[in-house]
């Protein structure tokens, strides 16, 4: 159903605009659903962490934090393999809590399997549950995009090598301007 369902979505968005596609889920059930993606016409996949400190996950997202990071991790080695080296990306929302060292080390380990991380300041939004949470300081940003840039540029993994996505529009994250 699922599949028939995003294969659909994918001949009506390509009927329409020419574009690539990104598609963006939880690890699934089953690993074999990234070479169906792909076959439908997808052409990069988002599989968002958002924060990478498991007591923080917890805490602050319980639902995703019951799927573990093993997961995640074995979940993005392969999609890499289907979608390709840098074509396979992970938001992380600085500004939660987790360190920048954290957020460092898990990068680390994401650009080593392949995965673009696409760190990303927290917004507070009125109404939500976090709106009272501050926005993490141009310094904090600063302390993890700067270090974060330069991990990218020695993989020779750019944003602006992706065919499509969050990391490609860049809109919500200056990391682009640290990769050069
Ligand atoms: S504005 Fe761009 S980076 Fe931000 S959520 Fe939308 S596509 Fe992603």
């Amino acid at each position: 159903m699922a599949r028939r369902f995003c294969a659909r979505a994918r001949f009506a968005i390509k009927a329409a605009v020419d574009l690539p596609i990104q598609a963006q889920c939880e690890p699934p059930d089953d690993d074999r659903w990234f070479a169906r993606m792909k076959a439908s016409g997808i052409d990069t996949l988002g599989m968002h962490l958002e924060v990478v400190t498991p007591a923080l996950r917890e805490r602050i997202m319980p639902g995703k934090a019951s799927v573990p990071l093993s997961r995640y991790m074995e979940a993005f080695e392969s999609a890499v393999a289907v979608f390709g080296r840098g074509q396979v990306s992970t938001y992380i929302l600085a500004g939660l809590g987790d360190s920048a060292e954290a957020i460092l080390t898990m990068s680390r380990e994401l650009i080593e399997l392949g995965v673009y991380p696409f760190v990303v300041p927290f917004v507070p939004i009125s109404g939500t549950p976090l709106e009272d949470h501050p926005a993490p300081t141009p310094e904090f940003m600063k302390s993890v995009l700067q270090p974060l840039g330069g991990m990218l540029n020695a993989a020779a993994m750019r944003s602006s090598d992706i065919k499509a996505g969050c990391g490609k529009c860049g809109a919500c994250s200056s990391l682009s301007s640290y990769e050069e």
